[in-house]
């Protein structure tokens, strides 16, 4: 059975069909973001492109409440508070399932990609922000609300130690006095909360931190480039930034005993970046994995048509 499998994100809709395992793009176009009409247009013209599917399936930019259908997408506002995929049903006469973007790419990893044959994956967005989705026994966890993997949000204090770089943190903003810890500042998120993970933990997180700590703004990119040429400040920037990851990160891992976190997004392209993650997570977290258990993500920009394919196909076989 072929699937019309899109990946939709706030510029741009990927279209392939997925048939036999595998993934044939079609088409890449502007996603309509302004008006509702437009946007459920340009979703039957791909789908008029895409011969003899069954079903569409869509890994979304935006949350979707498994109960109402409801979805709430801040990038794409002619979207938001829509009932989409029962106006798409309608409309093309298909099945059509929609799921968030970073569990469709959790669950392609779990199943298909670097977390094959673990029964706890959780599978990592580290980009602009974080995210993430749970698939435990291959099955993607949705939760309440559509809610369960935005490990990125609840506030916490980020505290860091700093007793290895003593001779350069005196004058740092954010020191305990007389100690070598570092508090960062509660930074509002965009959940109306402030303090979450969010704020610190992404490629804009990082850039914050380094801001914060040496008063200089520079890009998160810049910011690993000069990590790796043993620039100083840069290290202190990575150390706090590796830190304030690293503590919920344990807390997830130990929760659910996931013995695979597949990394997506910008920053996971720092691949030494990952390999420290993944040492300081690994040496606090109860379970002693001998091998890494935070690595990078295999399927690449694959990952969220077939993560939406693969919950197409179970619908329609009653399988999942
Ligand atoms: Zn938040």
């Amino acid at each position: 059975m072929a699937v019309l499998a899109l990946d939709i994100g706030g510029t741009k809709i990927a279209a392939a069909t997925y048939a036999n395992s595998n993934l044939t793009q079609l088409a890449r176009v502007p996603t309509p973001t302004g008006d509702l009409q437009r946007f459920v247009d340009c979703i039957a013209q791909l789908h008029e492109r895409a011969t003899e599917v069954s079903a569409i399936a869509i890994s979304l930019a935006g949350v979707i409440d498994p109960e109402t259908g409801m979805v709430t997408s801040a990038n794409i506002p002619a979207i938001h508070q829509s009932r989409l995929g029962k106006i798409l049903q309608s409309v093309l006469s298909k099945p059509v399932i929609i799921a968030n973007d970073a569990d469709c790419f959790a669950l392609a990893e779990a199943v298909l990609g670097a977390g094959r044959g673990h029964n706890s994956v959780f599978g990592l967005i580290l980009g602009t922000g974080v995210g993430g989705g749970l698939v435990l026994n291959k099955q993607l966890v949705q939760g309440a609300g559509g809610f369960a993997g935005e490990w990125g949000h609840g506030p916490f204090p980020a505290l860091v130690e700093l007793s290895k770089f003593n001779d350069h943190i005196a004058q740092l903003p954010g020191r305990i006095e007389a100690s070598s810890k570092v508090l960062f500042p509660a930074w509002p998120c965009g959940c109306g909360l402030a303090g979450c993970l969010d704020v610190y933990g992404g490629a804009r997180g990082l850039e914050r931190i380094h801001s914060f700590l040496h008063r200089a703004q520079q890009s998160s990119e810049a910011i690993v480039e000069s990590w790796q040429q043993g620039e100083q400040e840069a290290a202190l920037t990575i150390e706090c930034f590796l830190q304030v990851l690293a503590g919920p990160l344990t807390l997830l891992i130990n929760t659910f005993g996931a013995s695979c976190l597949p990394v997506g997004g910008g920053v996971s392209n720092a691949k030494k970046l990952i390999e420290q993650l993944d040492k300081k997570v690994r040496a606090k977290s109860l379970c002693k994995h001998k091998r890494p258990i935070i690595v990078p993500a295999q399927l690449g920009s694959d990952a969220g048509q077939l993560g939406a394919a693969l919950l197409a196909q179970r619908g329609q076989n009653n399988d999942s």
